[in-house]
């Protein structure tokens, strides 16, 4: 067991079972033992790695892309630069270095960090040093300015709830304990059906994920593009609605039983954008390797291949094919753009 796993079978002893979201926020985010709080995993040593971890080119292309959209909405000054759930803080970083050459972007751009993790903001001081970034602990406290805004792999990190479906009606999954070992159970039936709106195209017998935190997250970023302009770009693995049971934890870069190692592996769920979508004012959705191709990352791909031999060549060749191969991230990864009505469209889509 696990020091969080005690913990938790503690409290379980004491007030029963807990909602996947508790066992999620838990895992994560507990202060002395969350996985978040207290390492940092990213990386060949790291448990999993990410699009900015593994080519230059990720964060150049949504550098320019956020650049652009600036400009296309008239170059607002200031401005808020927000990333969600910045990690090592490399995404940011890209960002900055290509937009170096944008004129006014840096000048009018206010950098915004939303991190949980007090380990992580360090990485995140250390890399991010030269640009004297702001970090603040919830969305409500980003400021009243224009917002472009970026979230990488950070929605599927927000706790979700699990629902069944099943002859006594709906129940709630949840977790407690069998001979002292964390299991899964259901509630007793619940008397009426949950609001959310993953529930509204659920077959009998399913199991339905809602994504509350992640939907407060957008509908937050949401009201304030709506209100002042901007946009944002959620980019994440998942798909268009609910898909069952998605909860998954990858420990080590394997995949790992979830309820095995609370506050040692990574737990994530698969990002229903359908109720995410429903919250913006506009919308575009497409796979990660369609937005990043028509963003120009082969033309990017063979400019960098120019100044590189050996290994760092086959790296670079790996890493563009990662990105965007639909056997690789191109088509599990989606890309949501979130922009006020009547807008212009966000790059990146046809
Ligand atoms: N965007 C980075 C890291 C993704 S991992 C990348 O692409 O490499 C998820 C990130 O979200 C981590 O930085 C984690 O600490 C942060 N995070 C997770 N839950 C959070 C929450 N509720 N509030 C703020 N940050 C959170």
């Amino acid at each position: 067991m696990t020091p969080l796993a005690r913990l938790i079978a503690d409290r379980i002893r004491e007030a029963g079972p807990i909602t996947v979201a508790d066992y999620m926020a838990e895992c994560l985010l507990h202060p002395v033992h969350g996985y978040y709080t207290t390492r940092d995993p990213f990386g060949a040593k790291g448990d999993f790695t990410t699009a900015p971890e593994i080519s230059q080119m990720f964060g150049e292309l949504i550098g320019l892309a956020l650049a652009q959209a600036w400009l296309d909405r008239g170059s607002p000054a200031p401005f808020t630069l927000a990333e969600l759930g910045p990690g090592r803080g490399t995404l940011m970083a890209d960002i900055l270095r290509a937009t170096r050459s944008v004129p006014g972007f840096h000048e009018a751009a206010r950098v915004t960090l939303v991190e949980a993790s007090p380990r992580l903001r360090e990485v995140q001081a250390a890399t991010l040093a030269a640009y004297s970034p702001n970090w603040i602990d919830h969305l409500e406290d980003l400021p009243e300015a224009p917002l472009f805004l970026i979230a990488n792999e950070f929605l599927d990190a927000l706790p979700i709830r699990q629902f069944q479906h099943g002859p006594q009606g709906w129940q709630e999954r949840l977790i407690g304990l069998r001979d002292e070992t964390l299991t899964f159970g259901l509630s007793a039936p619940l008397p009426q059906v949950p609001e959310a709106p993953a529930f509204r195209h659920a077959p009998e017998g399913a199991l339905v994920e809602d994504n509350l935190a992640a939907r407060h997250a957008v509908a937050e970023v949401s009201t304030r593009i709506a209100r002042a302009g901007g946009m944002a770009y959620w980019i994440d693995y998942g798909g268009w609605r609910s898909q069952g049971d998605t909860l998954q934890a990858l420990r080590q870069h394997r995949p790992d039983d979830p309820l095995a190692h609370p506050g040692e592996a990574d737990l994530t769920a698969h990002v229903d954008f359908e109720p995410l979508a429903a919250l913006a004012p506009a919308f575009a959705y497409d796979t990660q390797g369609a937005v990043l191709t028509r963003l120009g990352i082969d033309a990017r791909a063979e400019r960098l291949a120019q100044g590189l031999s050996g290994p760092a060549l086959e790296n670079h060749r790996s890493a563009h094919h990662r990105l965007t191969d639909p056997q690789e991230m191109g088509s599990l990864f989606k890309v949501l753009a979130i922009t006020s009505a009547g807008a212009p469209p966000p790059p990146g889509f046809a």
